[in-house]
């Protein structure tokens, strides 16, 4: 049980409390019961010498008692609870054996009512010790014996009758404590639970109430940041807009105001991709398509891209020659790494920038680095900066200094990938960032990550598809568009529709399908039908492609998870046809590896066209199934 240990040691840290508390009154207790003892054998004292050996030792050990007491006043963190509960029970031990069987000496004493007094003091002792060790088992087991069996025996062992029913009673009377001290002790354990109980009800409480407080602030943050962002540039464009109205503008102040215009749509529309880029990556709809690669090649497309700001900026950026082929999502990586990269060159003014792999006592793999001597994160903001809309120094929110986006971005594309982003940076000195990847077999890398977008020639041509959408003019564009591509094109308005086009012999190649169907019934649904209707047919690789506007439905989502084709709307005629492109690519060498032809197979659904990615806006247009803009 996720408690039992903390109440444990709350039970062990309460007893230690309650039986220490007793002890200075017990220590005048024990002397007055040495002292009562003394004077009633005085004058018959049977055998002096053990006598004053036995009480010597009583006496000593209620000192030691007393001194165990200051110990654990003074240092209480000396032992652990239970050593402290221990070491009572030792003090008990050598504490109340001396009394009990002390009683030996009422016995041999010729004055007949000393073992009635000795018995009388002996309960009082049991008595007083059911209320000071009678919440823990091993103190009071400790004690209460040894002070009451013996008298117990040697009253029983005397064989008058009114002895042996003093023994009766005593034996009555020790059974009946240990009974009341058990359910005793059942009360302090369940007084103590409920005291942890509210203890860390309190805690937790507390801890949800920071948690609350902090993600109200982030909340707060956020909005006014991205309010402020997006705004920006829309009051910009009003004004501006407004401008072009006025009548004494000149033609030239018009077209430079025009421009002004389509600079801030496009900041906007930056900003829009950006944010729409994280929720596509939160809501679970991009897809994860990994390939065996060179990672050489993906180092020299990002630092292609970035080499030039560097260089203006008067840094050398330095790419780590490797040789190895990672097993990963190059889309996804490179726009990791241009992001990482892009920072790097922002926020440093001199020095080097390094991008490389480290093994750092990986076996299967190893961390892919970017390394800047710039001008670091101080710890205070290093859990911040992974915050959307949060960034260190641009409290005027200059939109030329970033958003605040391009961290969260990568950590949660890295999260995706399943390894984790790693910080280490010291303010004033630079910044380290990196992640784990896996390595991948040389054997299956593909032949070049450019290569592998370039290579797709037009497959196009002869393809038969079959395109399911409900809103008619969106099948004639689709028809005339692929047509023009040389497909070979079949409409169908429905589910219905599109098995019929099946049953009259319509074999496709693809099956474009819109995801919002009339009849409330969705895209996922048709294409189910359809590819169970292509099956029974004996037609197992046919490329399936989702069309859709949508994009946080669980549905949609469960797709992805399955590595079905997902294409958000507005779908340029260059992404579909890329897109449709690289399916069939990969449905052909599949189809050839299957053959045994011993072709590379490209894991994951759809191979993306990198070529989208160069040069543009590192969180957008990526051009692949399952994160289109
Ligand atoms: P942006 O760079 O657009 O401001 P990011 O999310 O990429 O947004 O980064 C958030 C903040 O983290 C930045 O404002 C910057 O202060 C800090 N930061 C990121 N990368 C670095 C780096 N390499 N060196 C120093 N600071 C960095």
């Amino acid at each position: 049980m996720m408690r039992a240990d903390p109440i444990q040691r709350a039970v062990d840290e309460d007893l230690v409390g309650v039986l220490y508390a007793q002890d200075p009154i017990a220590f005048f207790s024990h002397w007055f019961s040495i002292a009562v003892l003394v004077s009633i054998y005085w004058h018959n004292m049977p055998s002096p010498q053990l006598f004053a050996a036995c009480f010597t030792f009583y006496g000593i050990a209620n000192c030691a008692g007393l001194a165990m007491w200051v110990w654990n006043r003074r240092q209480p963190g000396a032992l652990t609870p239970r050593g402290w509960i221990r070491l009572h029970a030792l003090r008990s031990v050598l504490l109340y054996s001396a009394p009990g069987l002390a009683i030996w000496f009422a016995f041999h004493s010729r004055q007949a009512e000393l073992p009635l007094l000795h018995t009388v003091l002996l309960v009082t002792l049991a008595a007083g010790v059911f209320m000071s060790n009678g919440f823990d088992r091993l103190n009071f087991t400790t004690s209460v014996p040894l002070l009451l069996l013996p008298a117990i025996v040697l009253h029983i062992g005397s064989h008058t009758f009114d002895r042996t029913i003093l023994a009766i009673v005593l034996a009555f009377f020790f059974c009946a404590i240990n009974v009341y001290a058990i359910s005793y002790r059942r009360l302090f354990h369940r007084v103590v639970e409920a005291r942890v109980d509210q203890q860390y009800l309190a805690e937790s409480l507390a801890v949800q109430k920071h948690v609350a407080e902090e993600a109200s602030l982030a909340k707060t943050r956020f909005f006014a940041a991205a309010s402020h962002d997006l705004r920006q540039p829309l009051h910009a464009i009003g004004l501006l807009a407004a401008s072009l109205n006025d009548p004494t503008a000149t033609s030239e102040q018009r077209t430079k105001t025009a421009d002004h215009i389509v600079n801030n749509v496009d900041a906007l529309n930056q900003l829009f991709n950006q944010v729409l880029d994280l929720a596509r990556i939160e809501s679970g709809v991009t897809q994860v398509i990994r390939m065996h690669f060179r990672l050489s090649e993906l180092f020299e497309r990002v630092g292609n891209q970035y080499w030039p700001q560097a260089a203006a900026k008067g840094l050398a950026l330095r790419i780590a020659p490797t040789s190895i082929v990672i097993h990963d999502d190059p889309v996804l990586l490179e726009r990791v790494l241009g992001n990482l990269l892009s920072n790097a060159v922002r926020y440093t003014e001199e020095g080097a920038i390094w991008m490389g792999f480290r093994r750092a006592g990986r076996r299967m793999g190893g961390f892919i680095e970017v390394r800047d001597s710039g001008i670091g994160i101080a710890q205070a903001e290093q859990e911040h900066i992974f915050e959307e809309f949060y960034q260190v120094a641009n409290p005027q929110r200059d939109a030329r200094q970033g958003h605040g986006l391009g961290l969260p971005t990568v950590k949660r594309l890295i999260g995706l990938l399943g390894s984790e982003l790693q910080l280490r940076s010291v303010a004033g000195r630079g910044s380290v960032f990196r992640f784990a990847v896996e390595l991948g077999d040389p054997v299956r890398a593909v032949a070049g990550l450019s290569d592998a977008a370039a290579a797709v020639v037009l497959t196009a041509q002869g393809r038969h598809v079959l395109c399911i959408d409900d809103d008619p003019s969106i099948l004639a564009g689709l028809a005339s568009l692929l047509g023009r591509w040389g497909c070979i094109v079949r409409g169908a308005r429905d589910e219905r529709d599109a098995l019929e086009a099946l049953a009259t012999g319509f074999v496709p190649d693809a099956v474009l399908c819109d995801y919002q169907l009339a009849n409330h019934r969705t895209g996922a649904q048709a294409l189910a039908a359809v590819r169970d209707a292509l099956r029974r047919g004996g037609r197992e690789n046919v490329v399936t492609l989702l069309i859709t506007g949508d994009m946080a439905s669980v549905e949609l989502q469960a797709l992805a998870a399955q590595g079905i084709p997902v294409l958000h709307k507005p779908v340029t005629p260059a992404r579909l046809r890329r897109t449709l492109e690289l399916l069939w690519q990969q449905a052909d060498s599949a189809r050839a590896a299957t053959s045994g032809s011993g072709a590379g197979i490209v894991q994951g659904s759809a191979v993306d066209t990198m070529a989208d990615t160069v040069g543009a806006a590192p969180s957008i247009q990526l051009g692949r199934p399952g994160q289109l803009a």
